[in-house]
């Protein structure tokens, strides 16, 4: 999902009291990378800092209580998290997106809202592992994830197995990853991914829509109901550990 970039969008989502903009807790030291974030064309290049962010171990501080974390990587405008987190109050939700302008839209409607369980977070889930720690982390969902369709940006895709080790670090025990997409080429490489990585499947669909089971609380998100009224069918899994 690329947004023109919407001036002003940074300092918007660092003065939100829903965006969590992560600080480096006192007294550890900071590891300072240069990175990329994103194409070559993004504003969101630069440098970010990396460590043991004041976060990582402390949500049930930022939320006020000790209810579950789910957290969607990639979230887009928000839809899906949004709902979910309406639906679901007892359920603490993270929403992760690397671009601000996008970010931006969630923010606003969450402005509205005002969901006590619902918090963002701008960066790339690359260093997801730098804000939660093990375990602290009850479920992710991946929800038409970007494909990065060449063959060596492979591991770039939030279903490799290179993001599988980051989320076996942060998950819990019990936890599973939930994952849609309309794209059949990164459903199969998330497939074969699977168990290389150490997971196994729960549960899995090529046309969700038509499968009772799977559908039954299916929340649909914005590039869901986009893909779906084109007649695309929509692959889903559940894995775990
Ligand atoms: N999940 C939403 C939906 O289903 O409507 C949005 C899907 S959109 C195709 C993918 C989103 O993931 C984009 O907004 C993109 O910026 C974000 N994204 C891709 N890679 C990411 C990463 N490594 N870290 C954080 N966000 C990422």
């Amino acid at each position: 999902m690329r947004l023109r970039n919407i001036p002003g969008s940074r300092e918007t989502i660092a003065a939100s009291k829903y965006c969590i903009t992560p600080e480096p807790a006192e007294g550890v030291e900071v590891e300072i990378r240069s990175h990329k974030m994103g194409d070559k064309k993004s504003n969101e290049g630069g440098r970010m800092i990396l460590g043991d962010w004041n976060v990582k171990g402390h949500w049930a501080d930022v939320f006020g209580n000790d209810h579950p974390i789910r957290i969607e990587i990639g979230m887009g405008k928000g839809a899906f998290l949004m709902e979910r987190a309406i639906r679901e109050p007892d359920i603490n939700y993270i929403g992760i997106e690397k671009y601000s302008s996008v970010l931006l839209r969630a923010i606003q409607k969450q402005e509205e809202a005002d969901l006590p369980n619902l918090r963002f977070i701008r960066m790339d889930a690359e260093y997801i592992t730098d804000v939660f720690a093990p375990g602290e982390v009850d479920r992710i969902y991946l929800n038409f994830s970007d494909p990065w369709p060449k063959a060596k940006t492979a591991k770039r895709r939030l279903t490799s197995r290179q993001f599988l080790a980051r989320y076996d670090k942060i998950l819990h025990p019990d936890g599973i990853v939930e994952f849609k997409t309309d794209n059949i080429d990164l459903f199969d490489f998330s497939l074969e991914e699977v168990e290389p990585a150490g997971w196994k499947i729960l549960a899995m669909t090529r046309d969700l829509h038509k499968d009772a089971d799977m559908n039954a609380d299916n929340i649909m998100t914005e590039y869901e109901t986009k893909f779906s009224a084109l007649g695309q069918k929509i692959c889903k899994y559940v894995i775990s550990r």
